[in-house]
């Protein structure tokens, strides 16, 4: 890239960056932050009041990333801290049982019918190798179908074609993983009934589950066909596997019930993260009964945390969900529909061959006039365009996920201000994508 590429400085962020890397692998701690994707100085932020972030340099941004997910009343929501302030001052953790996971584990329960029982982790990553590990234990089976571009965490038997930061970096395969914790995992093209049905075939007796997520959206915004996941579910049934949905992404964002909200279909097992932690660590998976009464200490397989239920994250979480009423899920699904349709009119403006795929409200833009059903369709865009957009609306003020197979995120406080920022930034940056060269 040439300085002219990004026309404007970042020095505190640089600074910062420069000692990190000193100290940390890459100066980040997830590797997306890296701004790898796109090129130029990843933004050290400071602060976040409702839509808006400050960087070390003191500039503010619109913020469509809402880290990654979680912050849907967006930055710094008074209840929220209230609710954290008064949690951290009866004490941090305490390693014993606590009123605030119950509390946390009854509303989730409340919210997802399928999910007749809960328990919290950390991480999502945490989250969706306890489900796995619990569908193996239960069904007493090795293997497990996952889909191309649909990423679960780093968990060593579910890095394989992933999506997300995998997808950004294209490491087919991470080095670490071996040969035995990968064999078991089965890779699929997303939205392909027929590859799953001849897996099954092929693999009598041998499945334990398929994990998919309940709607994609680390690889873009790649939503399931009509009828995909219920023949996902159909197909589990049938051949004694478990239908895993993870919903760490879409869970509490997509609708008060998440994915299941929208499609109805039962899973066996769900996974959960990002908004139920309200900004904390704090994660879960769960569903059925039958299935969750195999976990210690009800059942023999393992699984806990020092951490787990932790009671400064649960009061966060809590008091988010309580939050989201029908009232906050219209109004997310309202801004979002305002900020694609503002994108959509700039780009066909300039002539940009793109799409806008959506997941109620999660959503992003592919620079391709093809529909992305999978993995595949989606690493045809023409990412280069993206780097440009991307760099022009950071530059006017903007945040974007800092690479092409991420998903956009609003809340609800992305008000008439911050969009229309969005609105102002918007024809800059989609003159640079029409004219980006490869
Ligand atoms: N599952 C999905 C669908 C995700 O999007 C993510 C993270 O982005 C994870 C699992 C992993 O969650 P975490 O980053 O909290 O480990």
């Amino acid at each position: 890239m040439s300085e002219l590429a990004y026309p404007y400085e970042a020095p505190a962020s640089q600074a910062l960056f420069d000692r990190a890397a000193a100290v940390t692998p890459g100066g980040v701690n997830s590797p997306v932050r890296a701004f790898r994707a796109v090129g130029g100085t990843p933004r050290f932020m400071v602060s976040g009041t409702g839509p808006y972030l400050t960087d070390a340099d003191g500039r503010e941004y619109v913020d469509l990333v809402c880290s990654w997910g979680p912050m849907i009343l967006g930055h710094s929501h008074p209840e929220v801290i209230a609710a954290v302030q008064d949690a951290v001052s009866r004490g941090t953790s305490f390693g014993t049982p606590g009123e605030g996971e119950v509390a946390l584990a009854e509303e989730m329960t409340a919210r997802v019918a399928p999910l007749e029982q809960v328990r919290l982790v950390s991480s999502g990553t945490e989250a969706t190798m306890s489900a796995i590990r619990l569908a193996r234990g239960f069904t007493r089976r090795t293997k497990v179908i996952k889909f191309a571009g649909c990423y679960h965490g780093h968990v060593d038997s579910l890095l394989a074609a992933a999506g997300s930061g995998v997808a950004t970096f294209a490491l087919p395969d991470t080095p670490g993983v071996t040969g035995a914790q990968a064999g078991d995992t089965i890779v699929l093209p997303y939205n392909d009934l027929d590859a799953v049905r001849e897996a099954f075939r092929a693999h009598p007796g041998e499945v334990a589950c398929v994990i998919t997520e309940a709607s994609p959206g680390n690889m873009g915004v790649v939503p399931p066909a009509d009828g995909f996941n219920q023949g996902l579910k159909d197909l589990c049934t049938e051949n004694g596997a478990l239908y895993v949905s993870d919903e760490v992404m879409t869970g509490f964002r997509t609708s008060r019930a998440g994915w299941f909200g929208v499609d109805g279909v039962v899973p066996d097992l769900m996974t959960f993260g990002k908004v139920m932690g309200g900004g904390f660590p704090a994660a879960a998976f769960g569903g059925r009964a039958d299935v969750m009464a195999h976990l210690a200490p009800a059942g023999p397989v393992y699984q806990a945390g020092t951490l787990s239920g932790n009671p400064v994250a649960t009061a966060a979480g809590l008091a988010q969900l309580r939050l989201l009423d029908d009232a906050a899920y219209a109004k997310v699904d309202a801004v979002s529909k305002e900020i694609q349709g503002l994108v959509t009119g700039a780009l066909s403006k300039e002539g940009v061959a793109h799409r806008v795929q959506t997941a109620s409200n999660m959503f992003s833009v592919f620079f391709t006039d093809r529909p992305v059903r999978n993995y595949e369709d989606a690493k045809t865009q023409e990412s280069f365009r993206f780097t440009a957009f991307f760099h022009s609306l950071l530059a006017d003020g903007v945040y974007l996920p800092p690479s092409s197979f991420e998903s956009w995120f609003v809340s609800t406080a992305h008000d008439e201000r911050a969009v229309q920022r969005i609105a102002d930034a918007l024809p800059a940056a989609a003159r640079a994508a029409a004219e980006a060269t490869a």
